[in-house]
Order: C-alpha cells, then sequence, then structure tokens
C-alpha cells in the first residue's frame, strides 16, 4: 500500500467551496494510486467561529487565568468539528470516510498540556481502515495521554500530526496543504515580492520554522527528517507544485542548515521582550538571573553577556513575572517592551566575509536601531522594536536579493 498523507490547514478547510477543492486533492492522489491519511485543522483563523483562536477567547472570557489542561479540552474542539464536516464532505462525494480523533488514531502524548509531545503512535487501526478502502480522516493537533487525558501538540501542531502519522505509517509522502504556494523567501503578507522556494533541505526549513516562519511547525520537519520522508508544502486554492523539503541540498549532512545560498529566507518572531540587567559581576549575576528564569519556567534567547551587563530576550507575556523574579533578587533591572526578532537564514553564510556587514548596512540605511543581534554559522538576527519589523524584513529581503 502506498500511503499519502494529505495535511490541509484552517483556510483549506474554512467553507463549502473550499472543502471541494479538497476533495479535489484527495481524489488526486487515489488517482495516483496512493491511500490517502486526511488530517485537518481547525476551521478558518482568528474570529472566525470554530477557529482555535476563537475557542481560547471563549474559554478566557470565563477566566483569563484558566488551567492549561481545561483550555486543551476547548481547543480539542475546534479539529472535531472540522474533522466532522471534511468527513461528511468527503462522504457526501462518495468516498468512505471515518473521522477519528488524535487518540482514535492511537496517537499517544505525555500530558504537557497545550504542548504534548507524542510519545508513541499505535497505527493499527488506521491501517485495518486503509486495508478496508476507508479514508480516515483524522484531528491535527491532538493526542491523549495513557491516563486517557485529552492533549494538544502546540500551536500550529496539525502539522506535527501529520509528520508523526506519515512516519509511523511509513507513508511515501506527506503533503501540508495551505494557502501559498509553499515556503517563500518570507511571509508574503509582509514582503509582496517574496519567492517561492522550490525545493529547500529539512535542516534549513527547520531553522526558518524556529526563527518564526510559522508556514510549518518544526517540530514536524524534524519527525519527517528522521525517517527522511518528503514534504511537499502547497497550496489548496492552486495547482502549483509547492516546496518540496527533503536531503537532497547539496552538501546536507542533515544536522545543521546547509545549502549553496548565502540567505535563504529573512524571518521575524514579534511580542518579544529585552531584559538588560547592569552589574559589576556578570559572571555569578549570569549565574543566578539564568537559574531563576529556568526554575520559573521561562525560556531564553539572544544571549549576551560583557563585563558589566546582561542582556537577554524573553516572551512578553512572562515579562512582568521574570522581572519580578529578578527585581525579588535584588537586580537592577531595565525591562524593554515591545522588541521583535529579525532574522536572516541561510546555510551558505558560514565563513563568508561580509554578511553581517551588509545586515547591518540595511537596517541603518533605513534608519532601524539595532538592540542586540547574535549570529551562528547559518543565521544572523537582531533585536528591533516591533514598529520596526516590518521595515527591517523587508529591507533585509531587499539587501540579500531574495526577490530575484
Ligand atoms: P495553515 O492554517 O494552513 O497551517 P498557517 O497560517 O499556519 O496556515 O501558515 C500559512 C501562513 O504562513 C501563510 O499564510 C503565510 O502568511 C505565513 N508565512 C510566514 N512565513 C512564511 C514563509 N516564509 N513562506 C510562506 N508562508 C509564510
Ligand atoms: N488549530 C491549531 C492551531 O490553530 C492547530 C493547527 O492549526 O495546526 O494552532
Ligand atoms: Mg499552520
Amino acid at each position: 500500500m502506498r500511503i499519502i498523507v494529505q495535511k490541509f490547514g484552517g483556510t483549506s478547510v474554512a467553507s463549502p467551496e473550499v472543502r471541494q477543492l479538497v476533495v479535489k486533492k484527495i481524489n488526486r492522489a487515489k488517482e495516483q494510486g496512493y491511500a490517502p491519511v486526511v488530517v485537518v485543522s481547525a476551521m478558518g483563523r482568528k474570529g472566525e467561529s470554530y477557529a482555535t483562536d476563537t475557542l481560547i477567547e471563549v474559554a478566557r472570557t470565563a477566566n483569563k487565568n484558566i488551567a492549561a489542561r481545561e483550555l486543551d479540552q476547548i481547543m480539542y474542539c475546534g479539529e472535531m468539528i472540522s474533522a466532522v464536516v471534511m468527513a461528511g464532505t468527503l462522504q457526501a462525494n462518495g468516498l468512505d470516510a471515518v473521522m477519528l480523533t488524535g487518540g482514535q488514531a492511537g496517537i499517544m502524548t505525555d500530558t504537557n498540556f497545550n504542548n504534548a509531545r507524542i510519545m508513541k503512535i499505535d497505527s493499527a487501526h488506521i491501517i485495518r481502515l486503509l486495508k478496508q478502502g476507508k479514508t480516515p480522516v483524522v484531528c491535527g493537533f491532538q493526542g491523549m495521554s495513557a491516563e486517557g487525558e485529552l492533549t494538544t501538540l502546540g500551536r500550529g501542531g496539525s502539522d506535527t500530526t501529520a509528520s508523526a502519522l506519515g512516519g509511523a505509517l511509513n507513508a511515501e509522502l506527506i503533503e501540508i496543504y495551505t494557502d501559498v504556494d509553499g515556503i517563500m523567501t518570507a511571509d508574503p503578507r509582509i514582503v509582496s515580492n517574496a519567492k517561492i522556494l522550490d525545493c529547500i533541505s529539512y535542516s534549513e526549513v527547520c531553522q526558518l520554522a524556529h526563527q518564526g516562519a510559522k508556514v510549518i511547525h518544526p517540530r514536524a520537519v524534524e519527525i519527517a527528517m528522521q525517517k527522511s520522508i518528503p514534504l511537499v508544502v502547497k497550496s489548496t486554492f492552486s495547482d502549483a507544485p509547492g516546496t518540496l523539503i527533503t536531503n537532497i541540498n547539496k552538501g546536507d549532512t542533515g544536522g545543521t542548515a546547509v545549502s549553496d545560498r548565502i540567505a535563504t529566507g529573512v524571518t521575524y518572531l514579534a511580542n518579544i521582550a529585552q531584559i538588560k540587567i547592569a552589574t559589576n559581576n556578570a559572571s555569578d549575576a549570569s549565574f543566578k538571573a539564568f537559574k531563576t528564569m529556568a526554575e520559573s519556567g521561562i525560556s531564553v534567547d539572544l544571549i549576551n553577556v560583557n563585563p558589566g551587563q546582561i542582556m537577554f530576550t524573553i516572551s512578553e507575556d512572562v515579562a512582568d513575572r521574570a522581572t519580578d523574579k529578578l527585581l525579588q533578587l535584588g537586580f537592577k533591572v531595565d525591562t524593554v517592551y515591545d522588541c521583535a526578532k529579525v532574522s536572516v537564514v541561510g546555510g551558505g553564510m558560514r565563513e563568508v566575509p561580509g554578511v553581517m556587514a551588509n545586515f547591518v548596512e540595511a537596517l541603518s540605511k533605513n534608519n532601524i536601531q539595532i538592540l542586540q543581534t547574535v549570529d551562528s554559522h547559518t543565521s544572523i538576527s537582531v533585536l528591533v522594536k516591533k514598529a520596526d519589523m516590518h521595515k527591517s524584513v523587508t529591507a533585509l529581503h531587499e539587501k540579500f536579493s531574495l526577490s530575484n
């Protein structure tokens, strides 16, 4: 049996008209000899009735600090509604579709509510359905713990469901259907002349996703990479071939982002706060500060430790809590709100002189203040004020000639 996993994101299942396009994609896969396993996200985006953001809002209206477990129970409903509607649509079009929750599809997770990790997948039920010629329609984003608790896999986690099922079923291909024609050199909502990438390595797309390109969940890429199953990101709304994610880029060693492109894409992460601590004993202060952050479950990024100052960034929603903890330790803390991280990712930038100079030139020419920078072999990131975020992405995209 040649299994294909086809995942359809929120906008791809949002209306009856679009769901007919989904039926066509599934029928085409069947005509090509595949046995499709369909995965769906909750219908629509923020503001729409059954979207995940809407469900979160409903729960938070009752209690803005509602427990993670209870939040998972309401988030679970979005994919349930979507999968029932999609299975019904397929049945109306002559397919023998069977709706499955994450648990019914055998996806077992830990109980880290809101961000559960898949521990194992029992694929027997899906295999049985496929052998009977049925088309499973699985709720993305969901799992079940050994104790029977319902969990979710982290925002954007339907991609993870698709990859994990692909891995467990030894699928030939995993298709991620969305509202853009593939992975692009930047978010097209910000850069209108962003270009589609025909092909990209797992490791490079992982970097892009970790640095904010939310077109695919980084965990989904990691899982597909472990089993070397090709992933294709493509549009439900067109017949464009999409972006193939695989190992084929020249010189790809699998571990790091590798291609011969100096710059592959520009990404951004908003809602970041910068913490600055003045100190005359940076080693001792950084030990205490980072230990406190770790004990409070706060992850830190963009770390700079200098003799007179420690700087790092955290997510803005935990900034007040982090500042309080640091003040309690007696530190002099300056918290800068409304920041954003903008990154250029490219496997070919290692050991190429002048990349940082170009990066800084693009920003300074546009009067963008740099609050902090950090670089690795395959990326350069900068912290800017959120108000400068779009301008920074556009300037860097242009400077690195990504639309050519
Ligand atoms: P879905 O619901 O289909 O999973 P998402 O909203 O999660 O859709 O992801 C698709 C969106 O990702 C696109 O509409 C686009 O605005 C955004 N995006 C961000 N960065 C990129 C990028 N580099 N390439 C393509 N799309 C991107
Ligand atoms: N519906 C979930 C979310 O909005 C999962 C997904 O769409 O991938 O995060
Ligand atoms: Mg998504």
